[in-house]
Order: C-alpha cells, then structure tokens, then sequence
C-alpha cells in the first residue's frame, strides 16, 4: 500500500558514529554493521483506533534509528507491515458496525497523516496484510515441508518445538511466556494443540469473517506469519533490526523467528531486536481497553505543533517507560520558542562541537535526551541565559543547527 510523504531531509556535513542499540535477545548493546544497506523491520498498526502517543512514541524512535544510519552514512531500506485484517479490527468493526474495510482503510490514512506531521521518514515498503497472503500462504507451505505445522479443526498451527531457539529472543521463562501468550491474544488453552504456546499460522473460515481462498484451504493468516513474511520478502532472510513495542517481545517476536528460523535455519532474520517502552497516562499503561489515549490527531486538531509533539517524546528515552503528562506539552512549546529565538539570531555559540556530541548520543543507543541537553546547551549559550553574555563568535551557527535538528532528531524549526 502507499505510504506517505517523506520529508526532506538534509544531508550533514559531519559523518556520524556507527550506531549502537540494545538487542532484547542479548540483552547487551550491539553495534549495528550493516552488510549493505541497513535494513529494518517494523511492526506496524492495527488500524482500528487513532495513533495515541504510545505509538508515536515507538516510530518516532525508529525514526531516529533511521535517521541515526543515514547520518553515519548508510542507505536504510524500512519495512512496515499494517495489520489491516485481525481480530482486533474485526470486533471493533463490528462494535461500532462499519465495514471492516472501512474502518482500516480510515485509520491507516489517518496514522499516514499523523506520521507524516511528525516527520516520521516513510517506510520503503508499507505492506498490508491482506495484499501480503500469498506471501503468508507461501511462507506456511515451506513451513509444512518441514513438518511443523499441524491442523486443529480448520486452522493451521506452528509447533514451537520445531525450531530448536524458540525462546532466544525473549530470554524469558516458560511460565512467564504461558501468561503473556494468554494476556496477548494468544490460546494456550485450545484443546488438540501440542503444545500450549503454538501458535495460529492459518486461521479458518468462520461465520461473519472474512476469509480469503488458498492452497491452505479458506481462511486468514495469523498476525506472526505475516511479519515473517513480508519481512522475509523485503529483507532476505537476515536483516539488521526488527523493532517494536516492548509488548511486542513475546509472542510476537519470538513467533516470527521461529517460523524464520525453521523456513530458513542458516539465517538469523533480525539481527537485533529493538523495543521501545510503553507509554502511560493517568498512571497506567495507555490502551484502548483502559480508555486513557492521548491522540496525536486529536493534538494537531487543536493546532498543536506537531514539532512540540516530538520534542516531548523526545525528551525520552526510547527503551524507557514512562507517563505522558499534558504539562510535556505546554513545556515542549516554551522550548521550542527558545530554540527558535536562539535560531533566528544567525549567529550563535559554536555549533562543532554540538553536532558532534548530539550525533554520538543518537549513536549510543538513540539517546535522544542527551542530544537535546545538547542543543539546550547550545540555546542557552547563544541566548546568554546561563548569566553569562552571550556567545555569538560562530557566524554560521543558525544554518549548522537547523540541519543538525532535522537530520538527527527529526525537528525542523
Ligand atoms: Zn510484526
């Protein structure tokens, strides 16, 4: 499908670090080498509801992966997948009675909208599951040569067993997996299963759902074989990030390695897998079951800039959980006035050694709060609001932290 409108963004001067980011499989921070271009998978939308800042959160700070290789000189290839058919937009669809067609066409046009106000770079490929099933249904076949699929009624299973590193991703223990399988839409309970954990692969035709004729019989692809597909078919077999929501380590990661690793045992898929923390408001977690969302659309409605939107998700760390308060907002707008009567003046303190140090925080390990203590520094500086005079000795300070912010952060002031 169409993705939207990339922003222009301009080329530094001054070549980045090579970039570092934490793996949840190795709990360590890897340094990325990309072998190529870098390429990167996202998990994308479930396009029943609006873009609340939970998601922002999470692709803004892809984004600045994104941004992070092309300052150190790489060209990225980016994949998103938009669920645009699960259960979770069948019931909303169904609950609000719209077409459930309607409904995702609606909200990715809208997300598309929301990320393009943010300055989120577009994804090369932005891939729907519905024009992906023969992707999926090809990828189940070469699942089923290798014997680890299996049939419950009408729906097709994969058996975790089958690949022999089921679990490397997430590191996380067999209980604790049975209970987020449970909590996250997966059904450890289902009689005739092998094991609790398989998953669904090819869900059967049922009454009042869409269901698409294949090889596989009638039916839907489950939602991990959908990104092992269409990143497999974008990608190749190994790639450098898969990224995501910290909910999304188990089962979704987990899941797609292992139809990965067992279609394909010499490749590795993701190289890193990246997650960004989760977002509260009100003192919990932001869902749509808890009813808490703040929505980027609804901000830009009330003519918020959405360039305060992103300075206050980036005053976070990315991997960090943290709680959306409305003050961020208002304290996001102060500073970007500052930053932009600090910009107009053309001349500022020294702009070197900003860019430096901003360009090795976003390669550590995408420290977006260190690069904009950084440019505080720089304002404050020129601005003279330190008590100081003001330091205007470089005469071209104006034009260096303009491109800085839009290359490196994704702010253009
Ligand atoms: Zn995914």
């Amino acid at each position: 499908m169409r993705a939207w409108s990339a922003p222009e963004v301009p080329q530094l001067r001054e070549k980045g670090p090579a970039v570092a980011l934490f793996d949840t499989a190795t709990q360590a921070k890897v340094t990325t080498v990309p072998d190529g271009p870098a390429r990167l998978y996202v998990c994308g939308i479930t396009p029943y509801d609006a873009t609340h800042m939970g998601h922002a959160a999470t692709y803004v700070g892809f984004d600045l992966l994104n941004r992070a290789w092309r300052n150190a000189g790489h060209e990225v290839v980016f994949v998103e997948n938009v669920t645009d058919v699960d259960d979770p937009l069948l019931e909303r669809a169904a609950k609000v009675s719209v077409d459930w067609t309607e409904l995702a066409e609606r909200e990715t046009e809208l997300y598309r909208q929301d990320m393009q106000a943010l300055r989120v770079i577009p994804p090369d490929h932005l891939v729907g599951a519905v024009e992906s099933i023969p992707l999926a249904v090809d990828l189940v076949e070469k699942l089923e040569e290798t014997g680890s699929i299996y049939r419950v009624d009408d729906d097709l299973y994969f058996s975790v067993t089958a690949d022999p590193a089921f679990g490397h991703e997430s590191n996380l223990d067999r209980e604790t997996m049975l209970e987020l399988y449970a909590e996250r839409g997966g059904d450890p309970d289902r009689p005739g299963k092998k094991d609790p954990l398989d998953c669904v692969v090819w869900r059967g035709p049922r009454e009042g759902e869409p269901s698409w004729e294949s090889p596989l019989g009638p039916g839907r692809p489950g939602w991990h074989i959908e990104c092992a597909a269409i990143a497999r078919e974008h990608l190749g077999a190994a790639f450098d990030v898969q990224g995501g929501g910290s909910d999304l380590v188990f089962p979704h990661h987990e899941m797609c390695a292992g139809h990965a690793h067992v279609a394909d045992p010499s490749a590795p898929f993701a190289k890193v897998y990246s997650h960004a923390g989760m977002v509260a408001y009100d003192g919990e977690k932001m869902s749509k079951s808890r009813g808490n969302l703040v929505f980027v659309s609804a901000l830009r409605n009330s003519d918020v800039d959405p360039m305060a939107i992103r300075l206050a998700l980036l005053r976070h760390h990315y991997r960090s959980d943290w709680e959306w308060l409305d003050s961020d907002l208002w304290d996001a707008v102060d500073t970007l006035a500052d930053w932009r009567r600090a910009l107009s003046l053309g001349a500022g303190a020294p702009a070197g050694p900003v860019v430096t140090e901003v360009l090795a925080a976003m390669a550590d390990d995408l420290d977006a709060p260190r690069a904009v203590a950084a440019v505080q520094g720089w304002v404050d500086a020129t601005l003279g609001t330190t008590g100081h005079l003001a330091d205007t000795s470089d005469e071209d300070a104006s034009i260096t932290i303009h491109a800085l912010l839009d290359a490196a952060l994704g702010l253009a002031l």
